[in-house]
């Protein structure tokens, strides 16, 4: 980012280059971010368990990349808070290939979407943006067709409870008389969502994790 130096192959290898080189610029020395090693692990283990979760090497390449799409997202929102339209309109599309590549869907399986975005865009509708990122509930729209109906529930409810938890945590660790806290953290401070939503649609995907299916056979 500093020294502007065309980086070679051996200076792009993920995670190692990395390690190998102690975390600085081999040109400048210039301490590289965390940023970049991390979010090449996450993308390590979202290989890993994609591999682990389909059957097909065309299936891998489908849902690897989906995943990346989504690693992206999560990325982009904690940096900007905001979620490019490009990314989102994209998973849209790889959730309807996804809705049709096992024939005819049923109609929960496409209710599930639209039915898991409205209250988040109908957050942002009567917040006018400021409740709810607008984006959010787009990328809430792809997730539900993606995981389908009650997974999909059991993700949002996941992604709005971790969101609280954190964003609560936040508020207090930022009350704390720490001298060398940087900013403040406020109840109107701005919390992506992003990164909540996916995580609880790592938990469905990659652990099945099911809080509704129980409760919906007793009906
Ligand atoms: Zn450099």
């Amino acid at each position: 980012m500093r020294c502007g130096h065309t980086l070679r192959a051996l200076d792009l290898i993920p995670l190692f280059s990395y390690v190998f080189l102690l975390g600085t610029c081999r040109y400048c020395g210039t301490r590289i971010s965390m940023q970049y090693p991390l979010v090449e692990l996450a993308a390590a283990m979202l290989s890993f368990g994609v591999f682990t979760a389909v059957q097909t090497p065309l299936m891998y390449a489908f849902w690897f990349f989906v995943w990346m799409v989504i690693l992206f997202i999560v990325i982009y929102d904690i940096r900007h808070t905001v979620i490019p339209w490009s990314c989102s309109l994209l998973l849209i599309g790889l959730s309807l290939v996804s809705l049709f590549l096992s024939g005819m869907p049923s109609f929960a399986a496409l209710l599930s979407g639209p039915l898991l975005a409205l209250p988040l865009l109908a957050l942002s509708f009567f917040s006018r943006g400021r409740w709810m990122g607008w984006g959010d509930g787009v990328f809430q729209l792809s997730l539900g067709w993606f995981l389908g109906l009650v997974p999909a529930l059991s993700a949002l409810a996941l992604s709005v409870w971790t969101g609280a938890f954190v964003g609560v945590g936040l508020v207090l660790v930022s009350q704390l008389p720490w001298k060398y806290r940087s900013r403040g953290f406020t109840i109107q401070s701005e919390l992506p969502f992003a990164p909540f939503l996916a995580l609880g649609a790592l938990l469905v995907y990659f652990f099945h994790v099911d809080l509704f299916s129980t409760y919906f056979l007793l009906w």
